[in-house]
């Protein structure tokens, strides 16, 4: 395990706490995807994840305090205003930016964490962040991309199948960054 390894499994359980809270705190007013108003979102997830996946609409959308848990290198991402972040099933997005192409893009999210399972989906993210910046990091290149495909009426069918594939591949650079030095 690599020095950057560590430092990651280590900042694991306080980010998976915070996760979890965060989630128990809004429980009460996250609704399931399948409510929305969204119908073209049906022609490409299938029921059944858009009946779990739950969406709450806030002022600004949470994110983990990594420098408070040690992970100062990514601070920039705390104070980004993103329009939309997903936690496990559960995305939030901001007030205001309610729209098919931001769900769209976070469902992304969602099966890239059911893959993955949430350490692996944590670590990949964290690795590719460090990697690439944000915007070019694998998980939020894949979703971005997709998205593009959405609003361009160009999305590959199976979507969930191909997001498998190419999360597996995320993993697996991720896997070999982790494993190295
Ligand atoms: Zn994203």
């Amino acid at each position: 395990m690599n020095a950057i390894s560590a430092k990651l499994q280590a900042a694991l359980p306080g980010i998976k706490k915070w996760i979890d809270q965060t989630l128990q705190d809004h429980i009460n007013v996250a609704t399931p995807v399948s409510e929305s108003p969204f119908t073209r979102l049906k022609d490409h997830y299938p029921d059944v994840l858009l009946a779990r996946a739950r969406v709450v609409v806030v002022p600004r959308v949470p994110f983990p305090p990594v420098t408070q848990l040690g992970l100062p290198e990514f601070r920039a991402m705390e104070m980004m205003s993103l329009a939309g972040v997903t936690y496990k099933d559960t995305f939030f997005v901001c007030n205001g930016q309610q729209r098919d192409s931001l769900y769209f893009h976070e469902l992304v999210h969602v099966v890239q964490w059911d893959r993955l399972g949430v350490d692996n989906f944590l670590l990949a993210y964290a690795v590719g962040l460090m990697q690439h910046g944000y915007e070019q990091s694998p998980l939020e290149q894949m979703a971005f991309e997709l998205q593009a495909r959405f609003d361009q009426q160009r999305v590959p069918e199976n979507l969930v199948e191909f997001i498998n594939v190419r999360t597996d591949g995320v993993w697996e650079t991720a896997r070999r960054f982790l494993e190295s030095g």
